[in-house]
């Protein structure tokens, strides 16, 4: 095997010129930087234009920060206590300015230098018919920054290695000495067929330029670059992972279905729409292939994936084996064994539920009945992970919303067959932007239903401040009088559940004032599952009207005659969450609404949130601004946080390249899977060196 080639990049920062034992200690701790590799990829996060030198008589309020080359003629303190402040008198023979430091004082005393020429840096700020710069940068003219034409690169330090004077002057400096001995080391990382096609400038370069740019177009090559290859890396190893699923994982191959085409024709209540029938051919294309499904399957709110799933079910039990389906929580559990359990009946197969209120007698009749095989399909929560659940012949499992499972739950379902791992379907309605879908599931095949049933009318949404309430409560009147039903939601987050709760309350009991006439129930996380449930199956029942709630409804929850929700305190939702939400409306053949209120006072990103949501009710449209306006990682949840371990690649403005990098990956592992030829070295030798380091094979080595 190839030996670790670069051992060199291993090496302790405390070598590096201008860093030091001491030094070298606090980034450890502060930043956990302990080897050059560290170091070289701690990118900066922005840099500052010292390009050029203005002169004191060009200054003007709007300028940003800029550089400034002059004598500093004289300094003095003035003030006593918090109001102390050293003031220095600064000009370059085109005007004079002002310097201030509130803080630093004993240190500035002892450095600056009366009558030397320095290079001061700042946001210059008019007062009267002077400028002045508090706390500017200051630097003694030295031959080397006198040439000036240069960015500095600004990098995320904490505030305790800016208390012990290590700033991004400082880092900038090591990282230019450390550079000037590791530039030669710095390893080609990509085929030259890539560089040479995407027109990239190499890896020592990049690396290079991303931290001491020469100009901006250096540091944007530099930057595409480095974007390039970290997703590159990411692409290659999903796709290597799903590639190698299809090689080594057999799957139970599920062959005649004569109960799908019974169901099909005997029972099915509607007929299927274009999209869902497409998905059933791509999960029955899977199932019968000997090799293990591992599918993500997307759509909206309302798109009837349950169905889908249910014949997905039957085509494995139509072949000896058993399906599961996992849900998130106890209502979402509840409510698909409902909904497939009449289906189960007319077809005479045995459906049971499994959740953490199962009692102890019912599991054991349920343990027993799976591992014998009576039992054929099982709906449950996290419960069904449990070790004690064994079956005798699990063919299939299908998880719905995804983003609440981490990936370790997912291979403790696959290890509940040691035969042939099970089949696995995941079943998500949170839309995710086709960018983040191809890096947090690059490793599974993906199905949309991108399609509604058909009839289904779009839901209204409309905005209205908390002054409308009257308004709001006259068409909420309006609705339940046409013998419809209505939602109100409350948010409900953690860090303030009891005010949150305490206005749940209060809306509980304004709601109940203004309807004396309807049945309210109501709904939140601290009630007991029991509860909860009694709560649900009144509503369900149309025994009540009016449905007042905290979040808990959020997923899955299917109520069709509901025609109305009412989302208080909109503006503290996500975008994905507002949706979701919405998503329980809409379900029936009614015309649905949505209302969403807030106070006055809203910034903008909550307008445009808001606005998204009046505007359009599709999930991937909402999803794609939501992505833009929070970022990647918020949007999937801190399960995904650090997602794939990207650097410098930002999903929500790189789509373009992540495209271009899963391409190429496609392709190279098209033509050598096992990255044998010759032109693939240096991706193999990339590999071989960060087999210890799963999750970024970008990293420099
Ligand atoms: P989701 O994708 O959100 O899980 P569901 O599977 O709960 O959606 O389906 C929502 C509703 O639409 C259910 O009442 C379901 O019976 C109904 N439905 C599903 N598919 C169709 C279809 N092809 N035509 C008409 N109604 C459908
Ligand atoms: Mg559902």
């Amino acid at each position: 095997m190839t030996e670790r080639v670069n051992n060199f990049f291993e090496s302790k920062i405390d070598s590096i010129k201008g860093i030091g034992p001491q030094r070298a200690e606090l980034l450890n701790k502060e930043l956990a930087i302990f080897t050059y590799r560290d170091l070289l990829q701690h990118y900066p996060f922005r840099y500052e234009d010292r390009t050029r030198f203005y002169t004191i008589s060009e200054l003007n309020e709007n300028l940003p920060a800029v550089q400034l080359k002059g004598r500093l003629r004289d300094w003095r303190i003035e003030g006593e206590g918090a109001k102390k402040r050293l003031l220095g008198t600064f000009s370059d023979g085109t005007g004079t300015i002002e310097l201030v430091w509130f803080q630093g004082i004993a240190y500035f005393e002892k450095f600056l230098r009366r009558d030397a020429e320095y290079v001061v840096y700042g946001k210059a700020v008019a007062f009267g018919s002077r400028y002045s710069i508090t706390h500017p940068e200051i630097d003694l003219l030295t031959p080397e920054n006198e040439k000036a034409g240069y960015w500095q690169p600004i990098y995320n330090l904490t505030v305790k290695l800016n208390r012990r004077f290590i700033d991004s002057k400082v880092i900038g400096k090591a990282m230019r000495n450390l550079l000037q001995v590791a530039h030669p080391h710095i390893r080609e990382t990509l085929p030259a067929e890539l560089v040479q096609q995407y027109r990239l400038v190499s890896k020592a370069e990049a690396v290079w330029y991303i931290h001491l740019p020469s100009s901006w177009e250096a540091l944007e090559q530099a930057r595409r670059r480095l974007k390039f290859e970290e997703l590159f890396y990411n692409q290659l190893r999903l796709i290597k992972n799903k590639l190698l699923h299809k090689t080594e994982f057999p799957g139970q191959i599920f062959g005649a279905i004569p109960s799908v085409a019974r169901f099909y024709n005997d029972f099915l209540p509607f007929s299927l729409t274009n999209a869902q029938k497409r998905v059933l051919r791509e999960i029955r294309e899977d199932l019968k292939s000997g090799k293990q499904m591992n599918r993500l399957l997307q759509g909206d709110v309302g798109s009837g994936k349950t169905i889908v799933a249910f014949i997905a079910m039957l085509m494995a039990i139509d072949n000896n084996a058993q399906a599961c389906l996992m849900a998130p929580t106890e209502i979402l559990a509840d409510q698909h064994y409902k909904g497939l359990k009449p289906f189960a009946e007319l077809l005479g197969l045995n459906i049971c539920k499994l959740t953490g209120s199962s009692k102890k007698s019912e599991r054991k009749i349920i343990h027993e009945q799976l591992l014998d095989g009576t039992m054929h399909i099982i709906v449950g929560t996290h419960a069904l992970l449990e070790d004690v659940v064994q079956f005798k012949n699990l063919g299939l499992c299908i998880i719905d919303e995804q983003h609440r499972f981490g990936v370790a739950q997912r291979s403790r379902l696959w290890a509940k067959n040691p035969v042939f791992f099970p089949h696995i379907l995941v079943m998500t309605a949170t839309p995710i932007p086709r960018t983040l879908a191809m890096t947090l599931y690059g490793d599974l095949d993906v199905s949309v239903i991108d399609e509604m049933p058909a009839g289904r009318k779009p839901i209204k949404t409309i905005h209205r401040y908390d002054s409308h309430r009257l308004s709001v409560f006259g068409f909420m009147q309006d609705e339940i009088s046409k013998g419809r039903q209505v939602y109100v939601v409350y948010p409900l987050i953690e860090e303030s559940e009891k005010l949150d709760l305490k206005d749940l309350m209060d809306g509980y009991e304004s709601v109940s004032r203004a309807f004396s006439d309807s049945q309210i129930s109501i709904l939140h996380g601290k009630m007991k599952p029991r509860d909860k449930e009694f709560e649900m199956e009144r509503f369900i029942k149309r025994e009540t009207q009016i449905m007042v709630a905290t979040t808990v409804i959020e997923v899955g929850v299917n109520v069709p005659n509901a025609s109305l929700m009412v989302i208080e305190s909109a503006q503290r939702f996500g975008l994905s969450q507002l949706h979701q939400l919405r998503g329980r409306v809409g379900r029936g053949a009614d015309q649905s609404y949505c209302i969403l209120m807030s106070d006055v006072k809203l910034s903008r990103e909550t307008r445009t949130r808001l606005d998204t949501m009046c505007r359009t009710n599709n999930g991937f449209e909402i999803a794609d601004v939501d992505l833009q306006l929070r970022g990647p990682g918020d949007l999937a949840g801190t399960q995904q946080s650090g997602l794939a371990g990207l650097i410098i690649a930002d999903l929500a403005k790189d789509g373009e390249i992540l495209k271009a990098a899963r391409a190429s990956a496609e392709r190279i592992l098209e033509d050598d899977p096992a990255l044998q030829t010759p032109k693939n070295d240096p991706i193999r030798l990339q590999i071989e060196n960060q087999t210890n380091d799963e999750t970024n094979w970008s990293r420099i080595s």
